[in-house]
């Protein structure tokens, strides 16, 4: 069976809900947690943002809401989808890059950040946000923050400063592995559950098993899809993505050509 389509995703879906997990939006983990086995899923949508609602209706379906991050890139920032998803009930929150994007200037920054959670509260009350990885860039997003504060923007969480991942298990499908963290550059979590998956196949026999913690936050991106013509491509990009990802580490060239690959397809 393939991996990382619509179908892997309901099963993953269905074996939480058969081990008895409940499901949390982010915002609902930070303001009123429940007790008990439970489950946040997060969808940074970085891209392929149609993907994103179809795994939108398919939690709908389920029974379950989610949480939806975009980013203020076009290839993001699809209005239609956004509001399918927030009419779908699910929780959306701001994928922000807004450091990167001013090159580390902070007044800049920190403009562009209020301009573009204004943008997102035009479709629903945001509050929560996550920074984007933006693995290219010199400038961590998440240094926005050593100046200010969440409260002051009305905001309630960000995954990397309001989890203790030591309490909540992080899990990533970076690259179309769920052990792929050895590929992500910025967003890495590290925690000590001692569990490591490479298939979606693993994390519902855990869970089944009754082995799979407590709490958790699954960050699935927006790549998980039924069409076999996108799915063939996505891995192709993604393997030479990762492999290319971690060739740059040792060579300025490959470097160079990553971030100029990166920047061509950002702009397309
Ligand atoms: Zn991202």
């Amino acid at each position: 069976m393939r991996d990382f389509t619509l179908k892997t995703y309901k099963s993953l879906i269905v074996a939480f809900q058969e081990a008895g997990y409940q499901f949390q939006t982010f915002e609902e983990m930070m303001t009123v947690p429940v007790m008990g086995k439970s489950v946040v899923m997060r969808h940074d949508v970085d891209e392929k943002a149609w993907n994103a609602l179809k795994m939108a209706q398919l939690e709908n379906k389920l029974g379950i809401r989610a949480t939806y991050f975009f980013r203020i890139v076009k290839q993001s920032n699809v209005p239609e989808v956004i509001r399918q998803i927030v009419a779908l009930g699910h929780e959306v929150g701001y994928h922000y890059e807004d450091l990167a994007i001013a090159e580390g200037e902070d007044a800049l920054a920190i403009k562009s950040f209020e301009e573009n959670l204004d943008y997102f509260r035009g479709y629903y009350p945001v509050k929560s946000v996550c920074m984007h990885g933006s693995s290219t860039s010199k400038y961590d997003n998440r240094l926005l923050w050593k100046n200010h504060t969440l409260s002051d923007f009305g905001l309630v969480g960000e995954p990397y400063l309001s989890v203790d991942f030591d309490k909540v298990y992080y899990l990533t499908d970076t690259g179309y592995a769920w052990d792929g963290g050895k590929f992500a550059t910025r967003d890495v979590v590290v925690n000590d559950f001692g569990l490591i998956f490479h298939t979606t196949q693993q994390i519902v026999v855990c869970i089944q098993e009754g082995r799979f913690p407590e709490k958790a936050m699954v960050l699935a991106h927006t790549l998980w899809t039924d069409s076999f013509s996108q799915w063939m491509t996505l891995h192709l990009r993604e393997f030479l993505r990762n492999h290319l990802k971690l060739a740059a580490r040792n060579s300025r060239f490959l470097g160079k050509l990553y971030e100029n690959m990166v920047e061509m397809y950002w702009k397309k």
